[in-house]
């Protein structure tokens, strides 16, 4: 079987929500955000390794607080990220080993699920790039620089992304190593990067609305009441 690495990113500033400990490791039912995504790697069988990105300052706390806390053993590096998202992936890209697949999670997205992962790793074996996302239920406008409407895409090719994002590890690491030294701007995810720099087309996965992504104060609100729902749901 192939091997399948995942890069957890836990490097960002989270200043969207205004607190002093950063997003990732505030806790929600008595343990940091960070750790449920790790945990639902930690427990699917077929993904070998874990890559953990944090921030420099903050490597050592995630070796002893939640690696070795939690019994991680999957955790085979922590490295220090960069100063922007594609940074820290770079990071985390060069620090796996003969990999195949690649899946790459924010660390701030704790409701990540085994079915996520299976229906990911399904897709990315038939097109080497995919990602997971939900298609909007709410009706988007693109804007102009004055605040109007420019644009309203049709509802039903419009899809939220979240993570994880899947790829065969040379076209992501091609894709990554061909945007180096270049004027970027405005990339804030890998599907991009792998769109623009290789051409490979990538394929959308339908995820889960509860895959949410921790980033102002009610965020943790609605991940807890999804969190419980998952504790009743193991229990039955
Ligand atoms: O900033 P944003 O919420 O989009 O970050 C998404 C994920 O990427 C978070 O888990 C954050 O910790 C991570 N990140 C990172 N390095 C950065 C910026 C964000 O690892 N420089």
């Amino acid at each position: 079987m192939e091997k399948c690495t995942a890069i957890v990113l836990a490097a960002g500033q989270g200043k969207r929500m205004n607190t002093k400990v950063h997003k990732q490791f505030l806790l929600l039912q008595g343990k940091p955000v960070l750790y449920y995504s790790l945990k639902c790697f930690e427990e699917t069988p077929w993904i070998e390794d874990i890559i953990l990105v944090a921030g420099k300052e903050e490597c050592q706390y995630c070796r002893e607080e939640i690696a070795d806390k939690y019994g991680f053993r999957k955790i085979r590096k922590i490295v220090p990220g960069g100063k922007e998202r594609y940074d820290s992936v770079y990071q985390g890209l060069l620090a796996c080993e003969n990999t195949e697949y690649v899946f790459i999670h924010d660390g701030a997205r704790p409701l990540l699920t085994r079915g996520i992962l299976e229906e990911s790793f399904r897709e990315v074996k038939k097109w080497n790039a995919c990602v997971v996302g939900v298609p909007s239920k709410d009706t988007v406008k693109i804007a102009d620089e004055n605040q109007c409407v420019a644009e309203t895409p049709s509802r039903d090719r419009v899809w939220i992304i979240q993570t994880p994002q899947v790829f065969r590890y040379s076209l992501i690491k091609e894709a990554h190593d061909s945007i180096r030294g270049k004027e970027l701007f405005q990339i804030t995810d890998d599907a991009m990067i792998v769109e623009q720099e290789t051409g490979c087309k990538v394929r959308l996965v339908q995820g889960d609305y509860q895959n949410i992504k921790i980033t102002t104060p009610e965020d943790l609100v609605l991940a807890e009441a999804f969190l419980r729902g998952f504790q009743k749901d193991e229990k039955n």
